[in-house]
């Protein structure tokens, strides 16, 4: 068996090795999975076991752990996404278990959870033509879930720091309005000058250069992208619920962000930067949300991080969830 063990789990680490993929589960597994190597290699038959607070304190850091609730610890991982993951992998790999003959299998401790009584996982092998026969039950590659990432938790660029509170902002309330005279002032403002400029263009007359022309040109191009980028998402934000946060909106350390509009329970309007979320259920990969144009005619789709035109998912506020668009 040791033997065995030895040689299942050098080979998986051989794959994971290989076949490179950005999530948690790979990362999770490919950790426990090089730990129990080493402890076989030294002949040490203690099980190799982690729990969530260990995998993640030395994937993500102690400040990662330490901000944690312990609750969000079965979000961030459990044995179902772990088994998916690995399930995944020995189906596309069949042929190098086959020849071994025994398949890797992640294995948790029977626990109602909480306090004291921590989740704890481990790798082991199992015969492979015996779960051939019960046939592994194919997750549902059709179907993802969305989680919200803490509004608190997504940068915002120092600006729209001082106006949103924890990444939340009441429409009718005093940031609100200060937001509201901020974005339509200053398209005003834009609005004006552009004319003026062109007043005094037109006033200018004859003496038009080529260097005005220039200045035109860089005008207008301005003006459309903070149209089409800034202007045009946030105008369309009351309607559609959901938008990509405009790059001013953000950090410039943060990749990208979402801002929802949204009622709670006293029928307040709310607005926050948030950050939408799922794991692709064919890959396992992040999905985040992207606009869906060009190959989809929806403002904004869930896209697939490692293969974001083949697996698109719709996407439900509401219902926090999606299927495969095709
Ligand atoms: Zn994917």
């Amino acid at each position: 068996m040791f033997e065995l063990k030895l040689k299942v789990f050098n080979a998986l680490f051989e794959i994971l090795k290989e076949d490179l993929a950005v999530n948690r589960a790979y990362d999770c597994l490919k950790l426990i999975c090089s730990a129990s190597i080493d402890a076989l290699n030294v002949k040490n038959e203690e099980l190799i076991t982690y729990s969530r607070y260990q995998l993640k304190l030395i994937l993500e850091g102690q400040q990662s752990v330490t901000s944690m609730d312990s609750k969000d610890l079965g979000k961030w991982m459990n044995d179902k996404k772990l088994s998916a993951y690995l399930d995944r992998v020995i189906t596309k790999h069949t042929k190098k278990f086959e020849e071994i003959g025994y398949i890797p299998v992640v294995k948790t401790n029977e626990t109602i959870g909480g306090k004291g009584n921590e989740r704890i996982y481990w790798l082991d092998i199992t015969e492979y033509t015996q779960v051939q026969n019960e046939e592994i039950q194919q997750p549902d590659d059709e179907f993802i879930s969305y989680e919200r990432v803490d509004p608190s938790k997504v940068k915002l660029s120092w600006f729209y720091r001082l106006i949103f509170k924890n990444g939340e902002i009441k429409n009718r309330s005093l940031r609100g309005l200060i937001l509201f005279i901020i974005i339509f002032g200053s398209i005003i403002f834009w609005a004006l000058y552009v004319f003026t400029f062109a007043l005094f263009l037109v006033r200018e007359g004859q003496s038009f250069t080529s260097l005005d022309l220039l200045f035109m040109l860089c005008l207008f191009g301005f003006s459309y992208l903070s149209y089409k980028y800034w202007a045009k998402p946030i105008w369309d934000l009351p309607e559609h619920r959901v938008i990509k946060a405009p790059m001013t909106f953000i950090s410039l350390r943060e990749e990208h962000a979402d801002i929802e509009m949204y009622r709670d329970r006293d029928r307040n309007q709310l607005t926050r930067v948030t950050r939408f979320r799922g794991i692709c259920p064919i890959c396992s990969a992040e999905v985040v949300l992207r606009t869906g144009r060009p190959d989809h005619n929806l403002p904004l789709v869930g896209r697939c991080v490692e293969s974001p035109f083949a697996h698109v998912y719709s996407f439900d506020r509401v219902m926090m969830n999606g299927y495969r668009l095709k």
